[in-house]
């Protein structure tokens, strides 16, 4: 039989959640009928994560991958080292903490099957269990990188996913070393599929999100995928310098005919303040492309393989 189905699964410090993940997985899909295997990557996990997938792969209760990386690399990374290994027609992207339902996977799979029009299906969370706070800065993200790119993000779709083999050779393509999987979906294109889900508590152990994360995965989607900052810094630049000019015109044009003399510490000092804080806006736009032109003219790889524990193998 051929195999129709990998689970990429990245895990980082998921001790508690990896076991009783597997256990629901097996359940979901008893009696599916066809052959899936599971890849699990483990993103230099400090806690047993990697001794919990060891015995995991070594009971093989089900066909088990174990990617080790040398140390964590992020979420995104581990997916692309997953992706790397998946031999399956379909490919599943799921979180190891049991906040996205396995048995839904299921479905994707039979979505799928069915329509032979899509080539991915995606979940997005129906009803969101967090915090005002958040949730408002996450609409003021979506809002803004619409805005300012060319790709068009929905903000509620998640990285839960199933898609076809060409699919994830095309994410594979995609070597940049800032990843940011919610824009690489939106612009490899395909015709894709949503359905609802609702995100369950975490099984076990914490969010590995904190603000700062958020804000830089969020600069990275915005930089990642559009170059209208600078435009935006170029504009600025242009209109700070023709208001300038004109209050040129204007002191010297009063200068000469009524002979004032410039009074105005204050405006001087907002000027020059205004001015500073509009040239550091600026470097800082600039800053983050050269950042990004830094880190990816070094080509480093995305992820560093440490040990493969494969199936095949065993
Ligand atoms: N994860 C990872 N590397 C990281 C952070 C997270 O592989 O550096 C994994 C984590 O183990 C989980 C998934 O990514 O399987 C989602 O992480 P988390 O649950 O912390 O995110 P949330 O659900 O809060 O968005
Ligand atoms: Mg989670």
């Amino acid at each position: 039989m051929d195999l129709k189905l990998s689970m990429v699964v990245p895990c980082y410090n998921e001790a508690l959640s990896v076991v009783p993940f597997l256990e629901t997985v097996l359940a979901a899909f008893e009696g599916c009928g066809y052959e899936y295997e599971l890849i699990f990557v483990n993103d230099g996990s400090t806690d047993a994560t990697g001794h919990q997938l060891r015995k995991l792969y070594e009971d093989q209760t089900c066909p088990i991958k174990v990617v080790e990386l040398s140390r964590n690399f992020g979420k995104e990374a581990a997916i692309y080292a997953g992706l790397r290994h998946a031999d399956g027609a379909y490919i599943s992207l799921i979180d190891a903490d049991l906040q996205q339902p396995p048995a839904l996977v299921r479905e994707m799979v039979d979505i799928l099957d069915c329509n032979r029009s899509y080539d991915v299906v995606a979940a997005y969370q129906d009803k969101r269990k967090e915090s005002k706070l958040l949730t408002f800065f996450k609409n003021s993200f979506y809002k803004t990188i619409n805005l300012l790119s060319d790709v068009h993000f929905r903000h509620d779709a998640s990285d839960f996913r199933t898609f076809r083999r060409s699919v994830a050779e095309s994410i594979l393509t995609i070597g940049e070393y800032h990843r940011f999987s919610k824009g690489i979906f939106s612009w490899i294109g395909y015709e894709t599929s949503y359905i609802p889900y609702v995100a369950a508590p975490r099984v076990g152990g914490r969010s590995k999100w904190s603000f700062r994360k958020l804000f830089g995965y969020a600069i990275d989607g915005i930089v990642g995928f559009s170059i209208k900052p600078l435009r935006i810094a170029t504009f600025l630049g242009c209109v700070t310098s023709f208001a300038a000019f004109l209050y040129l015109v204007s002191v010297f044009l009063e200068k000469i005919f009524r002979g004032i003399d410039v009074p105005g510490y204050a405006t001087q000092i907002i000027l020059i303040l205004l001015l500073g804080g509009i040239q550091l806006l600026c470097i800082g736009i600039i800053g983050e492309y050269v950042g990004r032109i830094f880190e990816q003219s070094k080509r480093r790889p995305i992820y560093i393989e440490k040990d493969v524990l494969d199936y095949h193998k065993k």
